[in-house]
């Protein structure tokens, strides 16, 4: 493999029924960082898809300079085979330094999928990316390589952070969870240099028959999306008690979300976990109350805006993070912030 044929920042950009995903959005964001870093002046989206030139806009709006589209009906829903068979195809036609992929449930299957089919390493469930010198410090016994891609995530269960990279083989692939990278605010009107690329399908015995497609209806807020979050942790003490953070959740116009010590002991569903095996979460305002701030619960939530701790002990770990930290029993604190809320709001008319 000569590595110098390898030019250019890529992500895949999914869809699902013709509607772009968030994170391909944000990913776009993220490359757009790391082409600057490497000097290059293209990002490229790579859109797999049958039906979806109509993406190609909104790609562009958002930082795709080059779309790359596969249009073919074997792509209509997403299956493991043909998507593979594409992407695999695209980067040995294109050759990406580096690609891009969500840690959604699509990109978890075609990622490591097709970073084996091309012959590379992919790190998964990124929560940065850099560009520098890998080894990080100078080694005696081993080349310092420049621009290469380092990947930050969490190892050994959430317990240390570890920096990978892979300097020996390309393209450098990552796959990021959706909330983690930030998109950018959309260029109106911007327009993306469009290549059509098809590697031909040809149905073989891997290819599974898709006969029914099933929704799931989500009975729960979309954490995600929410500018305020009002989070719950085991101190909160019972499922019944979550009732004074859903009160604040309401006065403020927010979403009750939880750490997984509550999502353990059954008193919330598993979609309002935050954290390392919950949701990456980025809203202007987190309440943590009654949450101790474990690496696992941080790592899905430092980057709010602002992050607001209520916590009877005042050593938890959640006061290191931390913007503003109120030490004392959740069960005073939080109605009567909830009553001055409500009074200020009423106030104000
Ligand atoms: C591989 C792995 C992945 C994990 N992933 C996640 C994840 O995604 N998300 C996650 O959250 N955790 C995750 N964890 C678990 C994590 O390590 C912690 O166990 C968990 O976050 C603890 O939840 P908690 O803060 O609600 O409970 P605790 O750690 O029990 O903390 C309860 C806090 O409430 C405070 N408190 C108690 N009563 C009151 C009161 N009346 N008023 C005020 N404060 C009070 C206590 O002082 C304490 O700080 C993971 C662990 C592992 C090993």
């Amino acid at each position: 493999m000569s590595l110098e044929e390898y030019k250019g920042v890529f992500i895949f950009a999914q869809q699902v029924d013709n509607e772009l995903s968030s994170i391909a959005l944000e990913l776009l964001g993220k490359a757009k960082d790391l082409a600057k870093d490497l000097d290059e002046k293209k990002v490229t989206a790579v859109l797999l898809g049958s039906g979806v030139g109509n993406l190609v806009d909104k790609l562009a709006e958002y930082g795709a300079d080059r779309v790359i589209v596969v249009d073919d009906p074997a792509l209509k829903d997403y299956r493991t085979e043909p998507y593979t068979h594409a992407l695999a195809s695209v980067i040995d036609e294109y050759k990406p330094e580096i690609l891009l992929v969500g840690a959604t449930a699509i990109g978890r299957d075609l990622g490591p999928r097709v970073s084996s089919r091309v012959h590379t390493g992919l790190t998964a469930d990124c929560t940065s990316l850099d560009i520098g010198d890998f080894p990080l410090e100078p080694s005696p016994v081993r080349e310092t390589k420049h621009k290469q891609l380092l990947m930050t995530r969490p190892a050994f269960g959430g317990n240390t952070i570890a920096t990978i990279a892979c300097p020996d083989f390309r393209p450098q692939m990552a796959t990021v969870r959706p909330g983690v990278m930030q998109k950018i605010d959309p260029i109106k009107g911007a327009k993306a240099e469009v290549v059509e690329f098809n590697p031909g399908f040809e149905e073989n015995n891997c290819y599974t028959e898709i006969l029914k497609i099933v929704k799931e209806a989500s009975s729960v807020a979309d954490i995600q999306a929410a500018k305020i979050l009002v989070s719950g942790g085991r101190g909160v003490g019972s499922p019944e008690n979550f009732k004074i953070l859903e009160d604040l959740a309401e006065a403020l116009n927010g979403t009750v979300s939880c750490s997984r010590a509550v999502v353990d002991s059954g008193w919330k569903p598993k979609d309002l976990q935050v954290g390392q095996t919950g949701k990456t979460v980025r809203p202007q305002l987190y309440f943590a109350i009654g949450i101790s701030g474990a690496i696992q619960h941080v790592a899905g939530m430092e980057e709010s805006d602002i992050i607001i701790a209520i916590n009877k002990d005042e050593n938890a770990p959640i006061f290191d993070v931390a913007d503003y930290g109120v030490v004392g029993d959740l069960n005073k604190i939080v109605p009567a912030l909830t009553k001055k809320i409500k009074e200020a709001l009423a106030a104000k008319g």
